[in-house]
């Protein structure tokens, strides 16, 4: 039974189809965003809150694909693979392993630099237009290391980011101390990247853009899609209640879970998750200056409102398996030996689902069955970093704008 008809129907509530919803609304489109545990109540509800525009290297490149053996040996190390998630996610890991080829990693980079062009300027649009100034950081980051072999190891990842102007320093001695006191004797040296930039919470910001998309016009639903029916002129939407919603177009931005409704339409997909760990600790357990960025052990600590917190990691595991929460724990113990002051107690644990496609970039474009349905979906790492210049690629598809970059390497059919 249809109980209601809608202009857009945005499936997904997470700061994709958050930020999707307010480009559309912005684009003179009327939004209903669904959802079936309410708004960011997932993956963008407890993450590590940068926007980080300079992020343009693929997970997959040949300084992680050197690392994998030793990470992988180690149960609580930057990347595991559940061992009872090995035979399902082996497919996946052949074309990870692919994607860092060179070819393809400076491929990647090209698209991913102008993706977070649009990013960018996009993100500062919505923050002018919404009024949530208030709700940004600009502190920049400081990437930690503990010999100057290891800094010498980011030699190419530093020529990617020279080449796309993006502005960064290497610091030692007093002036690392001074863009982060307290911190051990085992860190030599630092890059501190000052235009980078971090949310006060990633919660509170996806719903002050909710609230933003809400007061221009868009509305949510508590609901489970359980298939999408295209029409010729629309798209029947089921829901798990047994009704169902009409909406002349629909977009998919259900992070993780999305190949549920993308498969059946001919879709298929290599979307994984990369689980993540963090523990929120009371805000008074270190005198944190900005965020800190552990690359060599895979973990990040972030000044947020709501307190300190410190977590990251990956974990091959799929969507059923239990938390082993023992990895935020890891992570704690190893961020007490760089912060030696750091108070680890009282903490809150989350683990989060990132939504992975082999080659870091995300699916943005249209379903193989239906121009009036399109996929947005697959940020990785990077979901709201990346989350304001999607919702206006999504707008600009559904409206007929002409787009501001070449959208093929984000092609949902590219795989
Ligand atoms: C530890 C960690 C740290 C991170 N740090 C950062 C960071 O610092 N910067 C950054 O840019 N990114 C970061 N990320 C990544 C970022 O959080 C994600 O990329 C982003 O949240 C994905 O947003 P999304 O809207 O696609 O997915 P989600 O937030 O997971 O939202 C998807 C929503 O879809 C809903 N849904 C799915 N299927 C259905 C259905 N059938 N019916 C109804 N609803 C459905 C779900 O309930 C969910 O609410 C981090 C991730 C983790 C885990």
């Amino acid at each position: 039974m249809i109980t209601e008809t809608v202009d857009v129907a945005i499936v997904g509530g997470g700061i994709i189809g958050i930020c999707a919803a307010f480009k559309l609304q912005e684009a003179g489109r009327t939004t209903l965003l669904i959802d079936r545990k309410g708004l960011a109540e997932e993956t963008s509800r407890g993450n590590a809150g940068a926007f980080a525009f300079s992020d343009v290297i693929p997970m997959a490149n040949s300084g992680v694909l050197q690392k994998l053996p030793k990470w992988l040996s180690d149960p609580l190390g930057p990347l595991t693979i559940r061992p009872e998630y090995l035979a399902q996610i082996t497919p996946w890991m052949m074309r990870f392993w692919r994607a860092g080829w060179p070819d393809r990693v400076a491929a990647s980079i090209r698209a991913q630099s102008a993706l977070m062009r649009v990013a960018r300027s996009e993100a500062e649009s919505l923050i002018t237009n919404a009024g949530l100034e208030h709700l940004i950081r600009r502190d920049g980051v400081l990437e930690l290391y503990e010999s100057e072999s290891e800094l010498r190891g980011t030699a190419k990842d530093d020529a990617a980011k020279a080449a796309e102007g993006i502005e960064f320093r290497h610091v030692r001695g007093a002036e690392l101390a001074e863009l982060q006191p307290g911190l051990s004797p085992k860190i030599v040296a630092g890059t501190f990247i000052p235009k980078w930039e971090t949310v006060q919470d990633p919660y509170d910001y996806a719903l002050a853009v909710a609230e933003a998309a809400t007061a221009r016009g868009a509305s949510f639903r508590k609901a489970e899609v359980t298939q999408l029916r295209p029409q010729d002129d629309g798209v029947i939407i089921e829901l798990s209640d047994g009704t169902a919603i009409r909406a002349k177009q629909v977009v998919v931005a259900g992070g993780a879970w999305s190949k549920r409704l993308t498969s059946p339409l001919g879709d298929d997909i290599p979307l994984e998750t990369e689980r993540g760990y963090n523990t929120t600790l009371p805000g008074y357990s270190f005198d944190l200056k900005r965020q800190l960025f552990f690359g060599g052990h895979g973990f990040v600590v972030t000044p947020l409102a709501s307190g300190i917190r410190v977590g990251g990691a990956v974990e091959l595991g799929g969507l059923k398996l239990p938390p082993n929460f023992k990895r935020a724990d890891a992570m704690l113990t190893k961020a007490a030996r760089f912060m030696p002051g750091l108070a680890t107690t009282g903490g809150k644990q989350w683990m989060g689902f990132r939504p992975s496609l082999p080659d870091s970039l995300p699916a943005i474009g249209f379903s193989r069955r239906s121009r009036n349905i399109v996929y947005a979906f697959g940020h990785g790492h990077l979901g709201l970093t990346q989350s304001a210049g999607t919702g206006k690629l999504v707008a600009n598809l559904l409206t007929g704008a002409a787009q501001p970059i070449d959208m093929s390497p984000f092609s949902p059919q590219r795989f």
